[in-house]
Formats: C-alpha cells, sequence, structure tokens
C-alpha cells in the first residue's frame, strides 16, 4: 500500500494518490507534499515514488541533481530493492543484541581534549 506519508531526512512529505495530466509524480518541496498519479502501473508508482523522494532529498540536501540523475537513481534504486529482497530484509534488519549506538566503535581509550585557557 501507498505510504500516506514519507520521511525524508527529517521532514514529514505528504503522499497523495491524484489524477495528474502530464507526470507520473510530483514532488513539491514548499508543501512536503509528493503527488503520484493514480493511473499508472504497479511498478511505475513505485519507480515514481522513489523518483520523487530522491527530488526531496535532493532538495534537503542541496545536492543540485539533474532530472536525469535523479531518474538514473529512482529507478536503478527500485530495481536494485525489486531483484535483490533478500538485500531489503538485510538493511532493514534489527541489531541481534541492543547496541546503543551500533554504527560507533565502543570508545576504549579517553580522547586527549584540548581546552583554552
Ligand atoms: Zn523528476
Amino acid at each position: 500500500m501507498l505510504p500516506k506519508v514519507l520521511r525524508i531526512v527529517g521532514k514529514n512529505y505528504a503522499v497523495e494518490k491524484m489524477k495528474l495530466a502530464d507526470n507520473y509524480g510530483l514532488c513539491d518541496d514548499q508543501i512536503q507534499t509528493i503527488k503520484i498519479a493514480e493511473d499508472i502501473a504497479h511498478g511505475m508508482e513505485r519507480d515514481t515514488l522513489l523518483h520523487e523522494a530522491i527530488h526531496a532529498i535532493d532538495y534537503c540536501m542541496q545536492l543540485k541533481m539533474s532530472e536525469r540523475q535523479v531518474c538514473g537513481l529512482g529507478t536503478a534504486i527500485y530495481a536494485l530493492f525489486a531483484d535483490n529482497p533478500e538485500l531489503v530484509k538485510y538493511i532493514m534488519e534489527k541489531p541481534k543484541k541492543h547496541v546503543a549506538n551500533p554504527a560507533k566503535e565502543p570508545v576504549t581509550k579517553k580522547r586527549p581534549t584540548r581546552r583554552s585557557k
């Protein structure tokens, strides 16, 4: 089911399905809304949602991506997920034991602190 909200770089983007004349999707960063055409095929809908999410990421991160880059990345990420369901499960896996911040190495040595007098 199409999510009603996407959390994109700390911002909530409403996702709406509607009739769109000339586009499969639209991303409006001013009102944080992604619109998806209601009459498109299963795969195209997902590809389009990723595409519009990448537009939002591009805006939030000031990447200045071209339409061609957004298009290529959206389609490639969709294909990567569709072709590798185990990858999606792996990425979403919770850590086995509770670690406060699994991305960080445990601090074993005290860092030297610099103090101004
Ligand atoms: Zn686009």
